[in-house]
């Protein structure tokens, strides 16, 4: 496998196409200790290729889960509020979250540079459900949690919900999984019951349940495994 040297810089030292290029004619790249000034060069995975003697390595595909903390925002970038991707040390080109959490919403997010996998995770039609524990403003009552379970229409999209499933966990939390990601779907639902989240935390996507090690703002690859679940 060989890659352009300048894309190669983008894809895996974090700089736009254009600071590559300026990067090469300003010599700061080696290639095996020869600085190289065209950025039309091909390189592979054996050579040893540094930034003003840093080496760059080749990042290839990441497949993270991430325990999010509360105001980050799932985006790539934002001009108010620190970043899900800036929790990364060091991001591959296209790093993206698969599906959304709100600022507030804490939990498992799912983060991928491959574009057919966060797909087969967000993709309405997987249908692949997502667990939440929901601390709420009042008792849910049994009536709720048949409307929940039933369905909720919503007049914005002019459609139902799918059926939830809704666990009572204590008085004030409930355990409640959905199989779609409208937006801020699961508030929406309780206030449509009369009811309001007061904190709302994600844990598990599919049959991948967030890792117990990882406190807020932490991170690990996930294994083979895993990545085969999606
Ligand atoms: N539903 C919400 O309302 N917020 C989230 O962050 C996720 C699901």
């Amino acid at each position: 496998m060989t890659f352009r040297l300048d894309k190669f810089l983008c894809d895996n030292a974090g700089l736009t196409r254009s600071e590559a290029k300026r990067a090469i004619k300003r010599k700061q790249i080696t290639v095996n200790g020869k600085i190289l000034t065209s950025s039309a060069t091909h390189v592979t995975l054996d050579d040893d290729i540094r930034l003003e003697d840093e080496p760059v390595n080749y990042l290839g595909t990441q497949y993270f889960m991430l325990h999010k903390p509360s105001e980050y925002v799932c985006a790539t970038e934002d001009s108010l509020h620190p970043t899900v991707i800036d929790l990364i040390e060091t991001p591959a080109k296209g790093l993206h979250c698969a599906g959304r959490l709100d600022i507030d919403t804490t939990g498992l997010v799912l983060l991928s540079n491959d574009g057919q996998w966060t797909h087969n995770i967000t993709s309405p039609k997987k249908q692949c459900d997502k667990c939440y524990i929901a601390t709420l403003d009042t008792p849910l009552s049994a009536e709720a949690i048949a409307k929940l379970e039933e369905g909720i229409f919503f007049q914005a999209e002019q459609r139902k919900t799918r059926p939830a499933k809704i666990q009572r966990l204590t008085e004030d939390k409930v355990e409640i999984i959905i199989s779609e990601g409208m937006y801020h779907q699961v508030k929406r639902m309780f206030i449509a019951v009369g009811n309001e989240v007061i904190s709302l935390h994600r844990n598990a996507i599919g049959n991948l349940r967030l890792d117990d090690q990882l406190l807020p703002g932490e991170y690990r690859a996930l294994t083979d495994a895993e990545i085969a679940l999606f």
